[in-house]
């Protein structure tokens, strides 16, 4: 899960990371009022899980309480790369002598983790990545060794920090190690890490991601999310225990029976897709081996309240479940579904006990399904029927 900036900050601020005060408002009037109550400056910024705010005008300065809600009033509701703007955080200005660029990720192909960091930060960072990427240091962290001083001394001398806050950007870059950990976080990530006129060292923006696996060891995590862009049918996939994730641009809905096979789905149908004008996957369901009829429903009824679908593609391999038992799974799931099941569905059974299966969705012949032998024509015909949709 990505969070916004300020709740990042909030647990930079937790782990002794130093970040400025400020408050997040979701009206004009509220940014108003809290920029009265910070009695400084501020700069209105836009949240919204997406980078690049500041060159979409999503970040502004305000002298005033008067023209902070002014700037608020133009940032609300804005729209930074299909993200709607739902909340401003009003923050004390700083004012800004040079600006660093610094971050821990878990680095995938090196299977490590990793830290960035750089004295040249803000807003072009990945230009500079891309045109001078030497100015942009990065050192693999060991997982057992982590990141205690000596090792955060190494990152600062790397990223070529100004030796007058080289001590200061180290003790921040031990805590933003002690964050990452302690948070189980897969992204921590400061741009621009600030130091001031008076040589304070301090995280003026933040960007965090927390690993999902690890949240059984942070019930509080839970509060972070946020219900109003949360995608409503992951949520209420994950509140029925199915393994759900929404892919955007498809239009073939996905359900098979196993992780792998499910995968393999996704390649088949991208693949036919092409030949019916760019047809593609609309999610990942994995409804696992067990597929009584209530989890066959619970599926169907996701992806068919998906309104990019336009028809679904249904792979089963009946293994330790034998496919009679998804069939009647597909027939009762239908019934239960009832005029809500609307689009077309292609069955694919295969395995154990595939006659009866097959047998029973003929008997059955409901109008949307359609049976297809194999795995290849089953995903023709499901990018056929999406296209002609
Ligand atoms: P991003 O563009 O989404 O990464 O948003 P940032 O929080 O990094 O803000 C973008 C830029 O706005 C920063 O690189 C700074 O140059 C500027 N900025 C942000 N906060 C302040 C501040 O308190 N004072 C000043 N002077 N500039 C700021
Ligand atoms: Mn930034």
């Amino acid at each position: 899960m990505d969070l916004y900036e300020y709740q990042a900050k909030d647990l930079f601020a937790a782990h002794g990371v130093p970040v400025l005060p400020g408050k997040t408002v979701d009206t004009a009037e509220g940014a108003e009022a809290a920029a009265a109550e910070l009695g400084t400056a501020v700069v209105v910024k836009a949240q919204v899980k997406t980078g690049g705010r500041g060159k979409a005008g999503g970040v502004k300065l305000a002298e005033s309480p008067a023209e902070a809600k002014e700037k608020a009033g133009a940032i609300l509701g804005m729209d930074i790369k299909g993200h709607t703007v739902h909340q401003v955080l009003v923050t004390t200005a700083s004012d800004i002598s040079e600006e660093y660029y610094f971050s821990f990720l878990l680095d995938r192909s090196n299977r490590t983790f990793l830290a960035m960091c750089s004295a040249e930060g803000g807003m072009e960072i990945e230009q500079l990545a891309v045109e001078r990427p030497e100015a942009l240091a990065r050192i693999p962290i060991d997982a057992i060794a982590g990141v205690d001083k000596a090792k955060a001394d190494e990152i600062v001398a790397a990223g070529k920090i100004p030796a007058e806050v080289a001590d200061q950007a180290s003790d921040v870059i031990v805590k933003l190690w002690e964050t990452f950990v302690a948070e189980d976080a897969t992204l921590v990530e400061v741009n621009p890490l600030v130091r001031d006129p008076e040589n304070k060292v301090i995280a003026l923006d933040g960007k965090v991601t927390l690993d999902g696996n690890a949240d059984f060891r942070h019930p509080q995590h839970a509060e972070l999310v946020d219900e109003r862009t949360e995608n409503a049918l992951e949520a209420k996939a994950k509140a029925k225990n199915l393994n759900y994730v929404k892919l955007e641009g498809g239009s073939v809905g996905i359900i098979g029976n196993g992780a792998g096979l499910v995968m393999s789905t996704l390649d088949v149908v991208a693949y036919a897709g092409e030949k019916h004008g760019g047809q593609k996957p609309a999610n990942f369901l994995d409804i696992g081996g067990g597929a009584s009829a209530q989890v066959m429903a619970n599926g169907l009824d996701v992806i068919l309240n998906d309104p990019d679908v336009k028809s679904v593609f249904v792979n089963v391999f009946g293994g330790i479940t034998a496919c009679d038992a998804v069939a009647n799974g597909i027939v009762e799931a239908l019934k239960i579904l009832g005029d809500e099941a609307s689009k077309p569905l292609v069955v694919r059974l295969d395995g154990n006990n595939v006659v009866e299966g097959r047998k029973i969705l003929e008997d059955a012949n409901h109008p949307l399904v359609t049976q297809v032998a194999t795995m290849d024509d089953a995903a023709d015909k499901a990018a056929e029927l999406a296209a002609g949709a």
